[in-house]
């Protein structure tokens, strides 16, 4: 019985171990502090973390002081820095993001100048031909290019922040899916399930549950969680010859950057994510919806030869705001003292990791 049994008394837990809460738990450890990850699955990193597109961004598209442009620019410098120290691969092969019509040329002054005001110091204007030169393969009315955008082995990532957590003390606990708790005075009671069943009293207590961050936030009877929105994002892979050596992007549209062109450290290239809503985490993904990914990629890559593109994997975004909803912003919250919970932790987390975790270290007291 989870009601019975020693409570066991700890200074900080993490729920969740994909990118965010291991980044928690190393910043939190080598701050002296003692940590403890709950993660429900049998492996770290099964969730959001392996799902994505892997890019370092610079920051260009989120609005002006807000925590997403923020934690981006200083998480991509920060991610620079530690992938160098830590021997994790990391590839700063730029970006272009590509306007094919004068409408989209418009959108692109928008983003440049977003970018600029987010302290996107590098990035620049090129012409059709500059952008031609660059990459034969491509068609485009103008563009713009960033060259603090990579690509990063995000597993390699999270080993080696569960490795230096863990020197310095943290424990990863699997298979320890968090019930539910409640809110105390000397901290927070958490019920743990799994085969070995735990009651633990946390006097800190941060949630990194990724999609089910709502969820784990309404069984501490926390106020203020936000309704979360699941957002599916397609890929599909691309056989034959990579024609692009860098990322290229379209002009974002409503939910998700567009149907971009992404390289992973082998060089291979594939295209996504997609935005569908759905209900239920079902990571399948549809061959029928590559007929859409056809059009998409043709307006900038009209070379696509047919059938290129195999049906590769799929990734849920944890949104917070509905379908046709304004964009919001990370919810990085602190209802009570002691606790805090991220909300809504979609693209740039991946590259804001580590600032997103020295400022949840900061907050949580
Ligand atoms: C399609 C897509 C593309 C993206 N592309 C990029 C990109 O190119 N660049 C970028 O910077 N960002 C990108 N992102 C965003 C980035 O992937 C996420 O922000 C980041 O991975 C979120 O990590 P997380 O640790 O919050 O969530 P997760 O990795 O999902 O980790 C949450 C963990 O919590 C665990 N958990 C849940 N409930 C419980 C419980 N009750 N008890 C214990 N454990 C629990 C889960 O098992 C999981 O392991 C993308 C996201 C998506 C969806």
């Amino acid at each position: 019985m989870l009601t019975e049994g020693p409570v066991e008394h700890i200074d900080c837990a993490v729920v969740g171990a994909g990118v965010i809460g291991l980044a928690v738990a190393r910043a939190l450890a080598r701050a002296g502090r003692e940590v403890v990850v709950l993660e429900a699955a049998d492996a770290i990193g099964t969730g959001i973390s392996s799902r994505n597109s892997e890019v370092v961004h610079a920051g260009i598209y989120y609005p002006k002081d807000s925590l997403k442009a923020r934690l981006c620019v200083a998480g991509n410098r920060s991610l620079r820095a530690y992938a160098a120290a830590h021997g994790v691969a990391l590839d700063m092969v730029g970006k272009l993001i590509v306007a094919t019509d004068p409408e989209e040329e418009r959108a692109l002054d928008g983003i440049l100048d977003h970018a600029r005001a987010n302290g996107v110091d590098d990035i620049r204007v090129l012409s059709a031909a500059e952008a031609r030169a660059m990459e034969p393969a491509l068609r485009c009315t103008k563009a713009l290019l960033s060259p603090s955008t990579g690509i990063v082995d995000s597993h390699a990532l999270m080993l080696s922040l569960q490795g230096e957590a863990e020197e310095r003390g943290a424990t990863v606990a699997l298979k320890s899916p968090l019930l539910g708790g409640t809110v105390a005075d000397d901290g927070v009671r958490l019920r743990v399930g799994g085969a070995e069943p735990m009651r633990l009293t946390a006097r800190r207590v941060v949630v990194a549950a990724g999609l089910n961050a709502p969820a784990v936030g309404r069984s501490l009877g926390l106020p203020g969680v936000p309704r979360g929105w699941l957002c599916k994002g397609s890929y599909f892979s691309l056989t034959g010859r990579t024609p692009f050596t860098r990322l290229v992007y379209p002009v974002p549209v409503s939910a998700g950057l567009g149907v971009h062109f992404t390289l992973d450290l082998g060089g291979r290239g594939r295209f996504g994510p997609d935005v569908e809503w759905v209900d239920g985490e079902d990571y399948r993904v549809d061959p029928a919806r590559g007929t859409v990914f056809h059009d998409a990629i043709r307006r900038y890559w009209p070379g696509l030869p047919d059938g290129a593109l195999e049906p590769a994997y799929a990734g849920i975004r944890p949104k917070i705001q509905g379908p046709g909803e304004a964009a919001r912003d990370f919810l990085v919250d602190r209802p009570v003292p002691g606790v805090v919970a991220l909300y809504g932790i979609e693209s740039p987390g991946l590259t804001s990791c580590l600032a997103l975790a020295d400022l949840v270290k900061e907050m949580v007291g």
